[in-house]
């Protein structure tokens, strides 16, 4: 009843005190999402047109780089005309940000997001309202695509609960209208999961949404402690990788299916699974999508194992014209798709999402292993093993992270040292390091292998 309320009353009159048409948004892009692929398509090419000419005609940074390039609005009659302009990375955002604020707007009065520098490479982004508001409509479809209905409460296994940066008028707002429980993932303990379990149970949330190794930590708490009465209608994991066997813990403990969702804070959402959980529909509305060709896999593996085809990622921003992002290597590494989905949905596919460029690790060979086969590989295969995270340092040494049981020994120490020359061959020195848990990222976020050197190797993929 309460839920109903705040769907078609709380949430429209909120939106009319704010102003803001996401509503309206909302229901244009429920419609379109059914679309066949080419009208969407279509939809994209007007967009994008749309989105160069401005670029062109109001952001210095832009009409510079396409001059230098010999590239032109009017040179884009199709989609892949796209391909023949430059790619914007982090570094040129960094380098360059003012210049990529488009001089109709005045920066004061746009909304500021900034990145949590996790990867090294801290951004200041700059959006405008319209846009946000397109965004947030595009977002509440996909999150609906989980089971979970707008003005449902939703419980958040997130770090820092972002209403508190609005003192009391973010607590009211909370308390009475967005009605989120909040797990504070940057301080993790077991009292605080058991104090969480209580607040979901008591308030029933529609909707789990938090971090992929954050949601596997509660589902493996409740499941020690033999809770196994919360059901919410959807679970959406985002904002890093969620590996399979974190999904099959989550999924039984509460009894629903995991939606995984993928998006950057310089772009907001940018593809989602739906109802078939079978690869992740893009947000063609309001995002342009392409990979730059992929690298061949080492030889003598097969796919499906290790050393997958990495394709780096670009996104267009379609509809932030404050500072439109065009081919920007968002620093991530997908396995496109040309299937089409059977929930019937015209929006293009995404295989999977494989990881960060920096959740790659690079071989003195020069080939790249996929991270999240890497670390589950060494999962399997080393005894004694709970949890591991490889972190290379430079091209020839790695840092072996091990959460152990009692069944780890020198046996184990032979068999990583097996594996690593078996992966890189003989010229690659190894740690292993023995910690009681993975260590957390400032964000909240959990990495299980980090690269300080792919970044660049991916780079020069792309340009
Ligand atoms: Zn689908």
């Amino acid at each position: 009843m309460l839920d109903t309320l705040n769907r078609h009353l709380m949430h429209p009159l909120m939106a009319w005190r704010e102003g803001s048409q996401h509503l309206q948004h909302l229901r244009t892009v429920q419609q379109t999402q059914f679309d066949p692929p080419d009208v969407i398509r279509a939809r994209q090419l007007a967009a994008l047109k749309a989105q160069l000419w401005h670029a062109w005609d109001t952001v210095p940074y832009y009409r510079a780089a396409w001059t230098k390039a010999d590239v032109h609005p009017s040179d884009v009659r199709e989609l892949d005309d796209l391909k023949a302009f430059p790619v914007v990375t982090k570094a040129d955002i960094r380098r360059h940000n003012r210049a990529l604020v488009s001089s109709v707007f005045d920066v004061s009065q746009l909304r500021v997001k900034r990145t949590s520098g996790s990867t090294g490479v801290p951004l200041t982004i700059y959006c405008d309202e319209a846009a946000m508001q397109w965004k947030t409509a595009c977002t509440i479809r996909s999150d609906e695509w989980s089971g979970y209905r707008l003005g449902q409460r939703v419980a958040k296994v997130w770090g820092n609960p972002e209403y508190r940066q609005f003192g009391l008028k973010g607590r009211l707002r909370n308390h009475f209208f967005d009605r989120a429980v909040y797990l504070d993932t940057l301080d993790l303990t077991d009292e605080r999961i058991a104090a969480f379990a209580l607040a979901i149970r008591r308030h029933r949330p529609g909707l789990i949404f938090g971090h992929a190794h954050s949601l596997y930590l509660l589902a493996c708490s409740l499941k020690k402690s033999g809770v196994r009465d919360v059901r919410p209608n959807g679970i959406i994991s985002t904002a890093m990788i969620l590996h399979d066997w974190q999904r099959a813990v989550i999924e039984r403990v509460f009894g629903c299916k995991v939606t995984n969702r993928y998006g950057c804070e310089e772009v907001s959402l940018i593809a989602s699974e739906c109802e078939e959980h079978n690869g992740l529909h893009v947000n063609a509305d309001s995002v342009y999508t392409e990979v730059a060709e992929p690298a061949a896999p080492p030889e003598g593996r097969a796919a499906g194992g290790v050393g997958l085809p990495a394709a780096p990622l670009l996104v267009t921003d379609l509809c932030n014209r404050a500072m439109p992002l065009i081919r920007y290597q968002v620093g991530d590494v997908v396995v496109p798709s040309t299937r089409v989905c059977k929930c019937g949905r015209g929006l293009p596919l995404i295989e999977r999402v494989e990881g960060r460029d920096a959740d790659y690790v690079v071989t003195p060979a020069g080939h790249l292993i996929s991270g999240i086969s890497l670390t589950e590989n060494f999962a399997v295969l080393i005894p004694g093993t709970a949890q591991v995270q490889i972190v290379q340092e430079s091209v020839t040494q790695l840092r072996i992270r091990l959460v152990t049981d009692d069944t780890f020994g020198d046996p184990s120490r032979r068999k990583i040292a097996d594996l690593v020359r078996d992966t890189f061959g003989d010229g690659v020195r190894h740690d292993v390091e023995l910690v009681d848990a993975i260590p957390q990222e400032p964000s909240g976020k959990y990495r299980f292998c980090i690269s300080k050197v792919a970044r660049e190797h991916l780079e020069a993929m792309s340009v």
